[in-house]
């Protein structure tokens, strides 16, 4: 299975913030055949449509950040899947924890987002991760189990969906799990999307995202059942960004 790294810049990013994009498809160009990941950029919306000129026949896709669960109708400034679609994007990301957080979104509404992603022919990138306390108090297992139960719905395909383990913790402050808390994570959202969805949780791509840098990407991203990176503040620089994706292409 070939990795993906997804770089998210959240709200972050203006019309000449697209100079980036540029630099990273000359930096994969380089890379050429020697390039190990699928690659892809998350962008505000509104940056999605200039984007994709500067993208097109390249190596990089595009995705939201988020959608509405519904396709279209009486939802003053929120965004459709069709809409993103409309836009040049493929992918789209739910249930990011800053969604969860900051604007009360449950499992059953991020599970909702995924549909609508797959109604629109985008694939979803469904996150879930657990925050510092249970983490201490050792029920990061459970936790994260339940939040794959709610919000990963059950015609999830690794054709429609991809897998992204946050601990919310780890989320632009530096900090990282241990490698082995890491692989023991992967390996139990593993053995949960198998119980859910037999062959497909099998083979469904899991990513692992919470201050993926540089200088910590080659280990991560070789671990067990770590299927790519989700990166947010290390995406916004072409140069951090392609320093990632050349540790996973061991180049
Ligand atoms: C994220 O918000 O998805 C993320 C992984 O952020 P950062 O890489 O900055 O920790």
């Amino acid at each position: 299975m070939r990795p993906l790294v997804a770089g998210n810049w959240k709200m972050n990013g203006l019309s000449a913030s697209l100079a980036e994009l540029g630099s990273l498809q000359d930096g994969l160009a380089v890379l050429g055949l020697r390039l190990g990941s699928d690659v892809l950029v998350c962008p505000p919306a509104t940056l999605i449509a200039q984007a994709a000129w500067k993208v097109a026949g390249g190596a990089v896709a595009l995705g939201g950040q988020d959608c509405h669960a519904k396709d279209s109708g009486a939802h003053t400034g929120d965004i459709s899947a069709q809409m993103l679609k409309d836009s040049g994007a493929s992918f789209v990301i739910v249930g990011h924890s800053e969604r969860r957080q900051h604007h009360g979104e449950s499992d059953g509404e991020v599970a909702a987002k995924a549909q609508a992603a797959w109604r629109a022919g985008l694939k979803a990138i469904i996150c879930i991760g657990e925050t510092q306390a249970p983490r201490y108090a050792g029920d990061a297992n459970q936790i994260c189990g339940k939040q794959l139960d709610g919000s990963v719905p059950g015609g999830a395909t690794p054709a429609n969906t991809v897998i992204a383990y946050e601990p919310v913790w780890a989320i632009g402050t530096g900090k990282t799990p241990t490698s082995a808390d890491i692989t023991a994570m992967h390996a139990h959202i593993r053995a949960c999307l198998v119980r859910r969805l037999g062959k497909g949780g099998r083979e469904m791509p899991i990513l692992y995202g919470g201050s993926v840098k540089p200088d910590n990407a080659g280990e991560i991203l070789n671990l067990p059942e770590v299927g790519g990176a989700l990166v947010g503040g290390a995406s916004l620089k072409a140069s951090d960004f392609l320093s990632i994706i050349r540790a996973i292409s061991g180049s």
